[in-house]
């Protein structure tokens, strides 16, 4: 199970981006890399190309770069804090999320 999940708000805890919160907008899970919103921002020049019909614009493309799931945080959307991610099993049997900091369900 995974313990960051596409839409997700979660804090980054160590490198450049350090205290931003933002959405997650895409996992790899494979990789334990995850993308969030305006955080890890880079910027690469694009030449002008056409690639294939398409016109390719150049200039400065900003875009979100993956950062490593151990550099971030998932916050509690109760409590909004931080938090490790705990879990349970609920009365269906199915596991879902639970916040160590207040014990909600975060699923
Ligand atoms: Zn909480």
């Amino acid at each position: 199970m995974q313990r960051i999940k596409k839409g997700d708000t979660v804090e980054v805890i160590a490198g450049s981006d350090k205290g931003a919160r933002g959405e997650v907008l895409h996992v790899y899970p494979k990789e334990d890399r995850v993308v969030i919103e305006r955080v890890n921002i880079v910027k690469k020049h694009q030449k002008p190309v056409s690639a294939g019909r398409q016109q390719v614009q150049p200039g400065i493309i900003e875009y979100e770069a993956p950062i490593n799931l151990s550099n971030v945080m998932l916050v509690c959307s109760q409590c909004d804090k931080p938090t490790r991610v705990g879990y349970r099993v609920n009365e269906d049997g199915m596991k879902v999320r639970v916040c160590r900091a207040c014990a909600s369900d975060i699923d």
